[in-house]
């Protein structure tokens, strides 16, 4: 019956003038309503312009197997950020190929330089490794909030710092031009992050050893997910102080040094290559865990599309959903304690969705599940797991702080606009 009605539209329009063309398509809808009444659908016609739609084809999943896992700290600050307390770079670099970290980002604060970074942090002769990968960077520092800028070479920074009190909008074209990674930072509390998540690429979801004090920052986290973002989480130990050389330099916040310093926690990423554009794609695609510390056990998320016992796609990765059952894998490497059950807590859309226990008795602690994303809506799911904590003797301090929180995951994606 429809296909007459569009036939008569068709006749009708091209010989009639406006006026009656709105009369003839406003009783042609009548009717058609009439038709259809026995059908539960609406009746006024109206769509609404937030309801889920189809996204039509996503990018193809990167590479699950093609790739290095790497470790890093991505927010400390060296003897240039004025707080800071026998925290020279040598020292810093020198402590991170003793515990095996693989990249860094010294993120000075900038208005201590009035935004030159270029010629404190990056032109320090102490700046250069010939094994740890420096990213450049510097913590945007802001009566608006703190973030950290991060990119392989150098870049303007005094163009982001002269530009911090304008609107957002400004902010982020110039952000975008400097085509560098911007982080929001401690995103709850003192000196949150208050500019619109939409100029960012990631989210400091677990700061410093103290793992409780980060309850706001993961809602504001969830809230950012649920918000259709496909914003990646990180860590960041904030740490300004070095332990002292002698007796002699120990200065009031030196007791820190012994807590929460570099690695606490440390973020894994799944890079490409061994390279500092590598660690920033990474970044800012999602392929991202965060652990207690460089020791700790790393969380690997993983799902499998078609339930042919092969993973598909790992955390970070945003996939369509088919309406077919996805069974999802988390898996833990490295020094996990044997004989232990480690606890995975699921989250699904923010929301509580799951809790299990790994085999105690398995080689590699694995907990899997299935579930089902809807086909038309966004759905993300995020791991947190928790066991025993992993003892750091270069700071030994910091298991105490981090508790029984061994790491967490990047969210897996379902249908997530990669264009919001
Ligand atoms: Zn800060
Ligand atoms: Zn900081």
């Amino acid at each position: 019956m429809n296909f007459v009605y569009t036939g008569m539209l068709v006749i009708m329009t091209a010989c009639i003038g406006n006026a009656a063309q709105a009369q003839a398509k406003t009783q042609l809808q009548a009717q058609s309503q009439t038709q259809t009444q026995s059908q539960p659908q609406t009746q006024s016609g109206h769509t609404n312009p937030w309801a889920p739609t189809d996204l039509g084809p996503l990018p193809p999943i990167a590479s699950l197997t093609n790739g290095v896992w790497l470790k890093g700290e991505l927010h400390l600050h060296s003897r240039h950020s004025k707080e800071s307390s026998n925290n020279p770079i040598a020292k810093v670099i020198a402590f991170c190929k003793a515990v095996g970290i693989d990249y860094i980002c010294i993120t000075d604060h900038d208005n201590h330089v009035d935004g030159d970074v270029a010629h404190n942090t990056w032109a320090d002769p102490e700046f250069r490794s010939d094994s740890v990968l420096l990213l450049y960077g510097a913590e945007w520092t802001t009566t608006r909030g703190h973030g950290n800028v991060f990119s392989a070479s150098p870049y303007d920074h005094q163009r982001l710092y002269d530009v911090r009190d304008q609107r957002d909008i400004v902010i982020g074209a110039v952000k975008k031009e400097l085509g560098v990674h911007l982080s929001a930072n401690h995103p709850s509390g003192k000196d949150h992050f208050g500019y619109s998540y939409d100029i960012v690429n990631s989210i400091e979801v677990w700061n410093s050893a103290i793992w409780s004090k980060n309850a706001n920052a993961i809602m504001i986290w969830d809230d950012m997910l649920s918000s259709g973002r496909k914003l990646t989480g990180r860590g960041g130990s904030d740490a300004h102080h070095g332990a002292p050389e002698t007796p002699a330099q120990t200065t009031k916040n030196s007791y820190q040094a012994k807590a929460n310093y570099i690695g606490t926690p440390t973020t894994w990423v799944f890079a490409t290559t061994r390279t500092s554009q590598a660690v920033i794609d990474a970044l800012t695609n999602g392929r991202v865990s965060v652990s207690s510390n460089p020791y700790a056990p790393r969380v690997e998320f993983y799902a499998d599309l078609d339930q042919d016992g092969k993973m598909d796609m790992m955390m970070g990765d945003n996939a369509k959903a088919t309406g077919k059952a996805v069974r999802f894998r988390v898996q833990l490497t490295g020094n996990t304690v044997p004989g232990t059950s480690y606890k995975v807590s699921i989250v699904k859309n923010g929301d509580p969705y799951d809790t299990l226990q790994t085999d105690a008795a398995g080689k590699i602690p694995t907990v899997e599940f299935t579930d089902t994303p809807a086909t038309i809506g966004r759905t993300y799911y995020r791991v947190t797991v928790e066991g025993p904590s992993t003892p750091y003797p270069q700071v030994p301090g910091s298991a105490a702080l981090s508790g029984n929180m061994v790491g967490l995951s990047n969210p897996i994606y379902f249908n997530f606009d990669p264009n919001f």
